[in-house]
């Protein structure tokens, strides 16, 4: 891992651990995170990402209305 894969900037910080403990960072650039899969064959799976971004954006308004 040395650059973001979104816009391949090196310039990224740690930004916690993902749900399954992978370690997570955050790109100062575009401010997308992306954990440390990126970059290896698992990364291909990447046209995955956006709809599990969807659902999980999806899940977190739900929680907060919820809350609300
Ligand atoms: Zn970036």
């Amino acid at each position: 891992m040395s650059v973001c894969p979104h816009c391949d900037s090196a310039d990224f910080t740690k930004y916690g651990t993902t749900g399954c403990g992978q370690q997570r960072y955050k790109c100062k650039s575009c401010e997308r995170t992306f954990n440390s899969l990126a970059g290896t064959p698992l990364a291909r799976m990447r046209r995955q990402d956006k709809w599990h971004q969807y659902s999980e954006e999806m899940w977190l308004t739900t929680k907060i209305r919820q809350v609300a």
